[in-house]
Formats: C-alpha cells, structure tokens, sequence
C-alpha cells in the first residue's frame, strides 16, 4: 500500500469548505478529526436498513443490528491486537473508559495506596483519580517532565514502590507530542506488581497499538479523534483483568439474575455496558476502523511528521515563537505561544485566514504549570492535511505576528 493525501482528502466532504472566504485548513485534530464519508453512510446504511436495539430482540432487525454492533467491537479487538473481542467494551469515550478504570478498580483502595500519573496528562486521566484521593484518601503520584517534553524515566522509577495500585500514563501527549516509551513504563510497573493503564487518545489516531505486545492492562481510547462519531469509545482490559473488577454502572444488560433480594453481573465486556449503548456512533466507529485498514498507516504516520517538520522548518529561526515540546520521535502536534499576544487572540486571527487551530489549556492544567504558561496554542496535523496546509498556518502565523510586534 502506498499513501496518497489528496485521494484520502476527497473522502472528507467537509474539508472543501469555506472559512472566512478561504479555503479551510483544519489544524484541531487533537480535538477531534473530521469524518470520511465512509462513517457516515455506515451510520445512515444501519438507520435506513436495519436499525434497532441490540441483544434483547428476538426479530430480525434486532439480529441484524446486534451483529452490526458486534462486529464494530471485533473491528476494535483488530484494531489493538486484543486476544478476543471480550477485552473490548464500549464507552461513550476515552473520559468514560477512564472514569470506568479509576471507579471500578478504585473501589477496593485504602488511604496510602498510591497511583502513579505523570505531569503530561489530560484532565480525564487526574480527575478522576482525584475523587479516589478525596473520597478514600489514595496518594497520586505525578512524573515529572523534562524540559524538552519527554517524561523523566529516572523519577518514574524512582516514584514505583510497595503502595503503587495503578500506573496511569498517556501514550501519546495531546500537548507536547511526545510518545511515551510504553514498553519500559509497564515493564517497570509490573515489576513492582502494578497494572498499567494507558490512555491512547491520541496514540491510537497515529501509531499501530499492540495490546499483547504492549502487555498493556487497560488501554483506553475515543472514537471521535480517529475519524469516527461523537459518543463512542473503548476500553481495552485484559481478561483477567477485567474478570476481576466490580460493575462500573447499573441497568438493563449487564446483569445476570435480578431478584428483590440478590443480583448476579454478565461477564465482561456486558457487565460494563449498563443500558442501551451507542449502537449507530459504535457503527460509526467499526466503519472508521475498516476505512482505516484500507491505509498504509506507517505511510501516513510518514506523511503527518512532514507535515510537522515542514511546520518546525518553516518557522526556523522565529524568536518571537515559544514551542513546548520537542521530544525526539514526537508526533505531528505543535503547541507554541507567540511572544506578548494571549494564545486565544493568535488563534482568532489565524481562524481569518481560515486556520483552525485550538488554543488554551488543552485539558492539562499541571503541564501548562510545567511549562510556566496559562495557555497554549496548538496546530495539530491529521493524515488528510497537506504540505500547502502547513505552508499556509505558517504564512498565517507570520501575519498575525504582526499584529503584536
Ligand atoms: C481527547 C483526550 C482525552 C479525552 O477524550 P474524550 O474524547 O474527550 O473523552 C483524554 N486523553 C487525551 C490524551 C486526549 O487527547
């Protein structure tokens, strides 16, 4: 397979528009991707053809629409090398498949068990293990990062111990860039007998995950950053692993027996699917998966750190440019602040030129801290984007530069 971004671009209806009387050049993938037209007329085929609720039906649009279901599950089990497809439960997103681990597995911590974090996480993978600090007094544990963005693997080590109950890292910053040595990091925590749980929000949109190989606990991950709907994403737990945990929510599906006076769970994945899930967006995303398998992703991955460098090669040189995070190997993500103008204004004056790019805290406040900034902005690149894309957020950069000089 080879990879051709003008071919993949015509799959984007959106990416034809408009924006302020320029052609739109779409630079916020880390917040979420825009859609091929393959995941919506997957959407649109289930609704017109089959749809129904899943699992319960005995007719034949039910079975039809459990199957679809179904096979959106076995197209993630593919998508991350999980052993069976049983490892695989839908969420609403990556925030709920955390929030899933951290209650679930959280319940049966004391005061003085520890979890391990790091200063590069997104909000959805601290908070919720702040209510585990608040409510039952669990210690976290944040590595520090380095100057150039990668984590400090001496002081994560360092921070590994007795009371360690949990490792929680991303595998990819949704800031910086930087990808996070994941083989070394659970290596290290197995070795003191601590899970790990690896929030793949952005890893997933630009590398080939391997769960097995990985020996991953727990991966977790959003449909809407990989190309597909809103209001879907997975949890990846290892069997065992799973087995293991107490139901996260409780409803229709994922029990066993109810009476008045007892209740038995399902097995996993259902034991964690309380209530009719997001049947058409999960369609969605088995679609995003299979229009995926037909890309060279090695190729794009290529194509989306030219992009990246063109970016970096572009702006040589600017002294008026602060970019943070320039760990080696990084992905294709560009946070920066412009020298005397606030990250929101920059972003508001390249959307004139037709460049959307995100500015703010990016959902991680402790790395803003890190980095001694309140805010960044940040262009980040997706394998649809263009060399004249990156040639234009730099040309657009130049000129609203000039309105702080
Ligand atoms: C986007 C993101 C999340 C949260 O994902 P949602 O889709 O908002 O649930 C968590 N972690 C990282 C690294 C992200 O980029």
């Amino acid at each position: 397979m080879s990879f051709d971004p003008e071919s993949v671009r015509e799959q984007f209806p959106i990416l034809k528009r408009q924006v302020n009387g320029r052609p739109l050049v779409y630079l916020d993938n880390a917040a979420s991707s825009q859609k091929p037209r393959a995941v919506m007329d997957a959407m649109t085929r289930l609704m017109e053809t089959s749809y129904s609720n899943v699992h319960r039906g005995l007719h034949t649009l039910a079975n039809e629409t459990t199957e679809a279901y179904e096979r959106a599950r076995a197209s993630v089990a593919r998508l991350l090398n999980a052993a069976s497809t049983s490892e695989i439960v839908f969420t609403k997103g990556g925030t709920e498949a955390i929030n899933l681990v951290a209650a679930s597995f959280g319940r049966s911590l004391v005061a003085g068990d520890e979890i391990v974090l790091s200063q590069m996480e997104h909000h959805a993978n601290i908070v919720p293990w702040h209510f585990l600090r608040e409510r039952q007094g669990v210690v976290l544990r944040f590595v520090p990062v380095t100057d150039d963005g990668r984590l400090d693997m001496d002081a994560y080590r360092a921070l590994l111990g007795p009371r360690t109950r949990m490792v929680a890292i991303s595998h990819m910053s949704n800031v910086l860039g930087t990808i996070n040595p994941a083989r070394e990091i659970i290596e290290a925590a197995h070795a003191v007998g601590a899970p790990v749980l690896l929030d793949g929000c952005q890893a997933i949109v630009h590398l080939n995950v391997d769960v097995q190989a990985l020996d991953v606990d727990f991966y977790a991950f959003s449909g809407h950053k990989l190309y597909g709907p809103t209001g879907i994403g997975a949890l990846y737990g290892k069997a065992e692993r799973l087995a293991a945990l107490p139901p996260y929510q409780g409803g229709g599906e994922m029990i066993g027996v109810v009476t008045q006076d007892e209740i038995t769970y399902a097995d996993p994945p259902h034991r964690f699917e309380a209530g009719t899930p997001a049947i058409v967006e999960a369609v969605g995303l088995g679609a995003a998966i299979e229009w995926l398998e037909g890309i060279d992703r090695e190729a794009a991955a290529v194509h989306e750190r030219a992009l990246y460098q063109r970016v970096v090669e572009g702006l040589n040189g600017a002294n008026w440019l602060r970019p943070i995070g320039q760990a080696p190997g990084k992905g294709a993500i560009f946070a920066f602040n412009v020298e005397g103008a606030h990250a929101h204004d920059i972003a508001q004056i390249l959307d004139r030129y037709g460049v959307a790019v995100r500015a703010g805290t990016h959902c991680a406040e402790p790395l803003m801290r890190r980095f001694g900034v309140t805010s960044s902005a940040r262009a980040s690149f997706a394998l649809y984007n263009t060399l004249d894309e990156a040639d234009a957020f730099v040309d657009a950069l130049g000129r609203a530069r000039t309105f702080f000089a």
